[in-house]
């Protein structure tokens, strides 16, 4: 009987990355997300000796292992852009990503799919995709690829599981590319889990379609907005449509023991009381 999470939260790495290990514990965090750069711009300045040595010694004493540390990356990346120029800038910057993961001494690396912004189909998009992560792999040496379902908001692809296997059999070096389940997304962009039945169906899709084994995350989120209305609206948990019978039911399910849960519900102030409030109900 496994009776530990890993849960935390994405937070903050205002003042340098060294930081975010310090938020997190301060939260009661033993996994947590966040950006290794200002996710809002497209280039960066590398980090520093400094803020490397101390984000590996500040997870150290906090106690963090590098597998339930999931960052994600920059929200003006499309690695699946219909457009030549946008996706090298694209990929590039997702590249530098990786890299920088890597010298932080972690392993995986969170990203929405991409969009395909109603000019190619949802197959090229898909091949673009893959070929990104492709690059990706093979321009860094450890970092896993960590794929996140979409609400499917807009032209964004990655809400049906159909979709991330689809990339996934095109990527190269299955050993490196993983998959992050977002449960406000999956909720919103068709995936019913407040149904007890359609709750075990949709795991039981998951692992026939994608494979529990490519499991390598969640991002934690109630909705504010209804089933199947493909829009991406967090909530804190309990304060939406999955509601807090949903996360008691969550957080008992064993298949989600051995990945981060990060919460990215939009009240940091109770981020501590949700981690507890999770843990309680265990
Ligand atoms: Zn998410
Ligand atoms: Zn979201």
């Amino acid at each position: 009987m496994v009776d530990n999470r890993y849960i935390g939260a994405h937070v903050s790495a205002a003042g340098g990355v060294e930081n975010a290990p310090l938020n997190a514990a301060a939260i009661g965090a033993n996994a947590f997300a966040f950006f290794t750069k200002n996710q809002r711009q497209w280039v960066a300045k590398p980090l520093t000796e400094r803020s490397i040595v101390n984000f590996k010694e500040n997870c150290e004493k906090e106690g963090f292992d590098t597998s339930m540390i999931l960052p994600h990356d920059s929200y003006l990346i499309n690695l699946g852009h219909p457009e030549t120029a946008a996706l090298e800038k694209s990929r590039s910057a997702f590249i530098d990503e990786m890299q920088r993961c890597e010298q932080l001494g972690l392993k995986k690396l969170n990203f929405h799919p991409g969009s395909h912004l109603n000019k190619i189909s949802l197959d090229n998009c898909f091949k673009r995709i893959a070929e990104s992560i492709n690059i990706a792999l093979e321009k860094s040496s450890s970092v896993m690829a960590v794929i996140e379902n979409t609400a499917g908001q807009g032209s964004n692809v990655g809400y049906d599981f159909t979709h991330i296997a689809e990339i996934i059999d095109k990527v190269e070096d299955k050993s490196r590319v993983g998959v992050c389940i977002d449960t406000c997304h999956a909720f919103t962009g068709g995936y019913n889990l407040i149904d007890d039945e359609e709750y075990r169906k949709i795991w039981d899709s998951f692992d026939d379609i994608i494979g529990a084994n490519y499991l390598a995350g969640i991002h934690l989120n109630d909705s504010k907005k209804p089933h199947g209305s493909k829009v991406d609206r967090h909530a804190s948990l309990g304060e939406g449509f999955l509601g807090k019978e949903f996360f008691i039911k969550f957080i008992k399910d064993e298949r989600f023991a051995t990945v981060p849960v990060i919460l990215e519900t939009p009240n940091p102030d109770i981020w501590g009381e949700e981690i507890k409030w999770l843990r309680d109900n265990i």
